[in-house]
């Protein structure tokens, strides 16, 4: 199957690392004319110099006024919007719940939720103006399970999911579609981080922890920031024109978070 994205435009938070550079990847390889943001002046460059029909501002997403004018410029560069994909998200704090500072909880939820709202309010109009689009928002499996030691991260995954559902039940009659991806840990220097943080708090090495986390998925394994880009794709794409309102896993049969 070939899924195309010939003269669409896609703006992608937080797209020069991780997950939203590999999905930057896939949409300018489908054709694309893509706009992201990033914190990471050095690997926006890259992403600028890498990546055909791509343009980028470095931006702190939790800086709201910033934000609007990211959007803004973006906007301006791609001459319209069809795709939006709500991919900045922080880990936050590891510990349990009562230790939890409230700047750590506000900063985390701005980021992976706050930000998510702000950026789909912008780019509805526009969404509306193109007959129709897509947005992809990124949970996380911490929005499926309870996840011990993460609670502003769980709370803001889930409250990825029931704004979705929501958003997509709004603008249905408007062909914008609504969906977002529920990732399992994927191989890279992002769990590398949350491993490390978690074996502090257990107290026991990296090697355990990590493999008492991919004990817990079906497959054994975790999952490759390639197969969560494959899904955005998917789903921005006319394969899923049909496809909204849903959390999708991608995680290799998780069971359960630890
Ligand atoms: P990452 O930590 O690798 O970061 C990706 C990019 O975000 C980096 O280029 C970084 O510079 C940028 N960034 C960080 N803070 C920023 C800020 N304040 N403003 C703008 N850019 C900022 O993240 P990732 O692993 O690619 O995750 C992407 C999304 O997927 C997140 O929403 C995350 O919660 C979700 N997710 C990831 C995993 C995983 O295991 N990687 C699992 C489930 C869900």
């Amino acid at each position: 199957m070939q899924l195309d994205l010939t003269g669409k435009r896609a703006l992608i938070t937080a797209g020069a690392g991780g997950l939203g550079r590999r999905t930057a990847e896939l949409f300018s390889n489908a054709g694309a004319k893509v706009f992201i943001c990033d914190i990471d002046q050095d690997q926006l460059e890259s992403a600028r110099d890498k990546i055909p029909n791509l343009d980028g501002m470095v931006t702190d997403v939790s800086d709201r006024d910033a934000l609007k004018t990211m959007f803004e410029t973006g906007l301006d560069y791609l001459g319209g919007l069809d795709i939006l994909v709500n991919n900045a998200g922080t880990a936050g704090p590891t510990g349990p719940v009562e230790g939890v500072d409230i700047n750590d909880w506000m900063a985390c939820i701005e980021i992976n939720l706050t930000c998510t709202f702000l950026m789909t309010q912008m780019a509805v109009p526009h969404l509306r103006e193109a007959g129709g689009g897509a947005i992809v928002n990124l949970s996380s499996a911490a929005g499926k399970f309870g996840f011990p030691m993460r609670s502003p991260y769980s709370a803001a995954k889930w409250g990825i999911v029931g704004f979705t559902r929501t958003v997509a039940m709004e603008l249905g009659p408007d062909k914008i579609r609504c969906n977002c991806v529920q990732p399992g840990p994927v191989e890279g220097d992002r769990i590398d981080r949350v491993i490390k943080a978690k074996a502090a708090a257990a107290n026991i090495s990296e090697n355990q922890m990590r493999s008492e986390m991919t004990s817990i998925a079906s497959l054994k394994e975790f999952v490759t920031a390639d197969d969560i880009a494959s899904m955005i794709l998917f789903l921005c794409s006319s394969a899923g024109k049909h496809i909204t309102g849903q959390s999708i896993s991608v995680d290799g049969g998780l069971e359960g978070l630890v």
